[in-house]
């Protein structure tokens, strides 16, 4: 019997047979997984507290038919803060849909994970903005797949962009346009999408905008985000709903 040991976070449960669930989770190890916990809906069941939505922790498992079933979980931090409001369960709900998206079966995924956990835990404990937060989960996702948008010269021109032109940012041509074509924006929105995009993951938190640009990059990075996942993430109307 092969036994597995995995670090994540689940981020769905679906109600299976009459006494188990099915925790989607999503791991440093193993990308986005299927894990059946049995008999967690029972009356003190050792395990009910793995179960849970935003559950993080290391879960032991066995495998049955391929199938992982839980024999094990210790958590790792308590996320269950963000249930407490409404709009913060708003936004890290939005932050996990996006994550599974891009999450993979099978496929090791240490830096959408520690991106994830990273945001997740600043908007738990109220450090950023969570409009700015979504910002920087967004675009840095789009540089982990690959596809951050291009800072260093005009999209449309191909000139490179030094300080004296104006900028655009083009969600057509994936990048920073001189060309006046696409949405208009300032020098700190431009040096705050380079900067989430191509510094060190450890630095993406660190950096101010005035709160007069961040409705602007805020917008930017969920049209581009949709344009890069070729897909609608309903959560974000909720959000834009409450804002
Ligand atoms: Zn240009």
């Amino acid at each position: 019997m092969e036994y597995i040991k995995v670090k994540g976070i689940v981020c769905k449960i679906t109600e299976y047979k009459e006494s188990d669930k099915i925790l989607t989770v999503l791991t440093y190890e193993k990308g986005k997984m299927q894990i059946v916990a049995k008999g967690v809906k029972k009356k003190g069941a050792a395990l009910a507290h793995a179960a849970r939505l935003f559950y993080c922790g290391e879960f032991e498992c066995v495998c049955q038919n391929n199938m992982p079933i839980l024999t094990g979980a210790a958590m790792i931090q308590d996320f269950f803060g963000l249930t407490k409001k409404i709009e913060t369960l708003y936004y890290a709900s939005h932050f996990m849909d996006l994550c599974s998206y891009f999450i993979q079966e099978e496929q090791p995924s240490n830096e959408i994970m520690s991106l994830l956990l990273n945001t997740l835990y600043l908007l738990m404990r109220d450090e950023g903005d969570p409009m700015l937060l979504t910002t920087i989960i967004q675009f840095r996702l789009s540089a982990i797949e690959g596809a951050a948008p291009v800072t260093d010269f005009c999209v449309e021109c191909q000139k490179p962009l030094d300080d004296d032109c104006s900028f655009c940012f083009s969600i057509e041509n994936d990048g920073i346009s001189c060309c006046n074509n696409g949405t208009c924006i300032s020098h700190a929105v431009f040096q705050a999408i380079n900067h989430i995009c191509n510094s060190d993951s450890t630095k993406i938190y660190f950096f101010s905008i005035p709160k007069s640009d961040l409705c602007v990059i805020f917008e930017l990075s969920c049209r581009y985000i949709e344009k890069i996942a070729g897909k609608h993430f309903e959560i974000l109307d909720s959000i834009k709903e409450i804002l």
